[in-house]
């Protein structure tokens, strides 16, 4: 018996295996600040032999919510990704330490030929999420003066940009 979420590698002859993962994570387990909620992950695709290793060719479809940078409103957000990686056995000579994560995003390296597929679509999401997300192109954000956000009510407050220079000018004068 494998464990759950897992691939075993072993059990891959000449033909490719296919699969299908519905995995759980918490958005505060993906820990990206803008990430708000996330939904069950589907995570499907084949794995097949190949000289160097393993083929593993998958895409991953979720959804959820993600925080406006400008607006600070939550909004719902679909995702859809299709990547490959190779996954190769590490060759870990004795007494030589081996780097764990390759150069290349696209190698993975296993030790046990049973892999847990969690971890590797923890990792592609927490690089999809994006660091300033918009609710729309166009968003308006919250008015720095009053503080209401401007794609609901036009406030009618009038946002200086002050000149630095004068800024600084201004701060002496108090003194
Ligand atoms: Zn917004
Ligand atoms: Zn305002």
């Amino acid at each position: 018996m494998k464990p759950p979420n897992s691939l075993s590698l072993d059990s891959i002859l000449d033909e490719p295996v296919p699969f299908a993962f519905d995995l759980h994570f918490s958005a505060k387990a993906l820990d990206r600040e803008p990430l708000l909620e996330v939904s069950p992950v589907l995570l499907e695709g084949e794995v097949s032999r190949i000289e160097k290793g393993f083929a593993f060719d998958a895409r991953l479809s979720y959804g959820g919510r993600l925080e406006c940078s400008r607006c600070l409103g939550s909004y719902p957000f679909e995702a859809r990704e299709d990547f490959s990686l190779v996954l190769r056995k590490r060759k870990a000579p004795a007494g030589v330490d081996v780097l764990l994560q390759s150069e290349d995003l696209n190698e993975y390296f296993y030790d046990d030929p049973v892999i847990a597929v969690a971890p590797i679509a923890e990792e592609r999401i927490q690089m999809a999420v994006p660091m300033k997300p918009l609710c729309r192109e166009d968003c308006k954000g919250l008015c720095p003066e009053c503080g209401q956000d401007r794609n609901v009510t036009a406030c009618g407050c009038v946002v200086e940009t002050l000149d630095p220079r004068w800024e600084a000018l201004r701060v002496l004068k108090k003194v």
